[in-house]
């Protein structure tokens, strides 16, 4: 592929730069050089986009499942060749370390396959009505034209998982990804190309500013889904922009995800349980744990080891693949972290490992902080970056009590003896709980959260439903 696609809108089959000839500049964080410029998408580029989705439905729509799900594989097949080249693209807009990008790629790549295998499974369902009067016919159709909004964190995972089922379903689709990332999206519009996908099934835009273009599609007739990714902030925002057209609307929102560490937990698995929750992705995940809440009987010992296995991180440029923590998306998001540290400390925190950030580059120290008071700032809000903020706590009612007072409902941690870690886990305000284990997403479960974390499902057998609609057709007995 020639590097200027790359740096392009895709409309309707085309790679083309915006209505308005204007550029803008994609940052490296770890140095905060400039990597290359991204063409600015104009309003009537987002138009056209919406436009050609809606020529292109009737007849994607009406393609084989077998040959949808057929395209999806051969967009799998592409991506596992290329996946390398995908991970160093990742770990240059957005920062990561390499490792953390080649585990994202094969995991975003996991959706393309597993939707390819639920095209060829979309079920209806038939009754007979309770007087016997009529056969009831239930069909599952495509929902209509479909936009797509992914934030930075993961650029290809959020991607897929939205393209994949979207595109199982029958559905065509406008990709909006965050401005940080650009060139990740891209780089998967350009594989369904060559996988094959018909002109205007798949659409590519990068409107600057953001919202009015978004707000003008939404208010488009031919709009019928709006799946979004991001922050809650946001999130609740388009939600009101939606209701005007009265727009189908999916979720995933922020988070603010409670580790348990139970009485009688075992330590070696729950620390390498929690170096992976709160450690994946640099600690810039909606799934990463945020709050750690640690039985007083084993709080030091989990401190002092979580503060020693964080001691042995190497950070530094993802692209140097011996480190195991690359930089954070931007300047912003590294003063943001830095901030909320400090303003622990301010509200009786102490700080036990790290804290320190970098001046050249947008890197914070893999960071541990304790005394944290339940209900302080930084217990609040979405850290989003390497730092444990670390409660103890001495029975399990107030614990529960405090993992589900927040906003938030996306996941939660429990480490302890199986059948307590259960019974809480039951307890939990959250659309997903791991027991004893520190990673749960999986392109065959289904992806999200309770109360202001989001609506709707991704991934799993529901992943695709949220792309379709039930018609219900009467029929004589
Ligand atoms: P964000 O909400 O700032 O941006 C997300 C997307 O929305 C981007 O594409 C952005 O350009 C776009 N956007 C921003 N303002 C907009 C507006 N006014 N109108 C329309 N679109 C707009 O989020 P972010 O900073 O990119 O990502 C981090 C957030 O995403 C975190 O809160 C994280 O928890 C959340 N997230 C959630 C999940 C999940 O599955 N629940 C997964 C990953 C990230």
């Amino acid at each position: 592929m020639s590097e200027s696609r790359l740096t392009q809108l895709f409309i309707d089959g085309e790679w083309r730069s915006g209505g308005s000839g204007e550029t803008f500049a994609v940052v490296d964080p770890s140095d905060f050089t400039e990597i290359a410029q991204f063409a600015v998408a104009t309003e009537e580029d987002c138009v056209a986009a919406v436009d050609a989705a809606e020529r292109a439905f009737e007849d994607w729509a009406l393609t084989a499942p077998r040959e949808r799900g057929e395209l999806l594989r051969s967009a799998f097949e592409i991506m596992r060749q290329e996946r390398e080249e995908i991970a160093d693209t990742i770990v240059r807009e957005n920062g990561k370390a390499f490792a953390d990008a080649l585990t994202e790629v094969d995991y975003a790549n996991e959706f393309f396959r597993w939707f390819s295998e639920e095209a060829v499974r979309i079920s209806g369902d038939y009754r007979l009505s309770p007087r016997g009067d009529k056969r009831i016919l239930v069909s599952r159709e495509p929902i209509g034209v479909s936009l797509l909004i992914t934030p930075w964190n993961f650029p290809a995972a959020m991607a897929t998982r939205k393209i994949g089922p979207a595109l199982a379903a029958g559905c065509p689709v406008v990709l909006k990804p965050a401005r940080e990332t650009p060139f990740t999206a891209a780089h998967i519009v350009g594989i369904l190309e060559r996988a094959g996908v018909p002109r205007g099934v798949v659409n590519l835009v990068t409107p600057v500013p953001t919202g009015p273009a978004v707000s003008r599609m939404l208010h488009m007739p031919a709009v019928r889904k709006l799946s979004f990714t991001g922050s809650t902030e946001v999130g609740r925002l388009l939600l009101h922009e939606a209701a005007d057209t009265v727009v189908s609307s999916s979720m995933e929102l922020g988070g603010n995800a409670p580790l348990l560490v139970l009485e009688g937990a075992d330590l070696d698995s729950t620390i390498e349980g929690a170096l992976v929750a709160k450690m994946r992705n640099g600690g810039s995940a909606c799934t990463a744990a945020n709050r750690f809440y640690v039985h007083r009987s084993l709080h030091d010992e989990f401190v002092d080891r979580l503060s020693r296995a964080l001691d042995g991180y190497r950070v530094g440029p993802g692209r140097d693949r011996g480190n195991d923590l690359g930089a954070l998306v931007s300047r912003g998001e590294r003063d943001k972290v830095a901030q909320l540290v400090d303003r622990a400390v301010d509200e009786g925190a102490r700080i036990v490992q790290g804290g320190g950030s970098a001046e050249d580059g947008a890197f914070y120290e893999p960071t541990v902080v304790v005394d944290v008071p339940h209900g302080s700032e930084i217990n609040r809000t979405e850290i989003f970056g390497p730092v444990a903020a670390v409660v103890a706590f001495d029975d399990v009612d107030e614990v529960v009590r405090m993992a589900n007072d927040t906003e938030y409902g996306l996941i939660s941690y429990v480490f302890g003896e199986e059948r307590e870690a259960m019974r809480v886990a039951h307890r939990l305000d959250a659309g997903m709980v791991g027991v004893n284990r520190g990673v749960l997403s999986d392109p065959a479960a289904p992806f999200g959260g309770m109360k202001q974390s989001g609506l709707g499902r991704e991934g799993g057998s529901e992943g695709i439903l949220e792309f379709m609609e039930e018609k219900y057709i009467g029929l004589p007995v």
